[in-house]
């Protein structure tokens, strides 16, 4: 099964084959800064899961530089969030949030929950690490 993505401006649109890899929420000070929320939800797959149908040079990546492997990528028009390929070329990490489809799976976790914000949540039902 496929399910489609995109930015809020709709210049970047991608694809991705089901199932993911993992499906997580993660409350770590530097995804509450890209995602400007509580939390991301992240999901991931082989890159061979995954492929751009629009717009893929609008897509702006930035590494982090102190960190081992942290990246986010987004769009130059509008600044959502858009998937990225890790530095490791392992997986390509999907910020939920811009998925159009249902994939029919929810995020299994909440992970880094000891750096979650003080306003967050309460945790619902899915369980917590770090
Ligand atoms: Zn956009
Ligand atoms: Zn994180």
């Amino acid at each position: 099964m496929i399910v489609r993505g995109s930015c809020l401006c709709g210049a970047v649109a991608f694809e991705v084959r089901l199932p993911f890899g993992r499906f997580v929420n993660c409350h770590c000070n530097r995804c509450r800064k890209t995602s400007g929320s509580a939390h991301s939800a992240n999901a991931a797959v082989a890159p061979e899961a995954f492929r751009w149908t629009r717009g893929e040079t609008a897509v702006t990546r930035y590494d982090l530089p102190p960190a081992r492997s942290f990246a986010t990528a987004f769009c130059s028009t509008c600044g959502s969030p858009l998937p990225h390929l890790t530095r490791s070329g392992r997986e390509v990490i999907i910020p939920a949030g811009t998925l159009d489809d249902d994939p029919g799976v929810k995020p299994d976790r909440h992970i880094h929950w000891s750096s979650r914000a003080a306003w967050t949540c309460p945790a619902s039902d899915l369980p917590t690490s770090d």
